[in-house]
């Protein structure tokens, strides 16, 4: 695969991060697909829900395993041959479900400094050992600066609500963008 159709597939995750950000969620939005196409997108729910696992990338999980069509019948690994585009880095949590769900591989924009599960804070895709599950390539970098910009987008408006809300006047989008920077969610 070229690095057009990733970028294709990784447009699609953005545009699930923006209906992340229009709905008051942390801005992150994965696709999986399997056989050239997309089988399950989803984004944050995490405050809709007031469930800390609602990420984007389990909520695409749980409709592909519940979908018969997609999952027949459960098996070890029923991500197998398919792929994950996510515009952040997988977290710890779910870098994890991942392997144990035997994913093919992932492709991410921007790298996740505070909870990173695949190599920015814990290689949990490939780094650390373990006994049964296979390790998974996850490569960085596509639309990073879009997903990074979608970032900065929600942190500068979010804590509207704390009980003193910080002025936003004072606040700038920072637009420029260095190469090794990134932002966690
Ligand atoms: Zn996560």
């Amino acid at each position: 695969m070229d690095d057009e159709e990733h970028l294709k597939w990784m447009k699609e995750a953005m545009n699930m991060a923006e209906e992340a950000l229009a709905s008051g969620e942390v801005p992150v939005g994965c696709v999986f697909v399997r056989g050239g196409q997309i089988v399950a997108k989803a984004r944050n729910r995490t405050n809709e829900l007031c469930n800390a696992t609602r990420h984007a990338e389990l909520e695409a999980i749980d409709s592909i395993i519940a979908n018969k069509e997609l999952t027949p019948e459960m098996s070890q690994y029923p991500l197998s041959s398919t792929t994950l585009y996510v515009t952040v880095e997988p977290c710890i949590m779910c870098a994890s479900a991942l392997r144990q769900m035997g994913i093919k591989e992932v492709y991410y924009g921007c790298a996740n400094d505070r909870f990173g599960g695949c190599g920015s804070v814990l290689g949990v895709n490939e780094r650390v050992q373990h006994p049964i599950h296979p390790s998974y390539r996850a490569i960085g970098g596509f639309c990073r600066e879009d997903a990074i910009m979608i970032l900065r987008r929600f942190y500068i408006t979010e804590n509207t609500n704390a009980p003193v809300p910080r002025s936003k006047a004072n606040r700038v989008l920072k637009t420029e963008i260095h190469p090794s920077a990134s932002t966690g969610r």
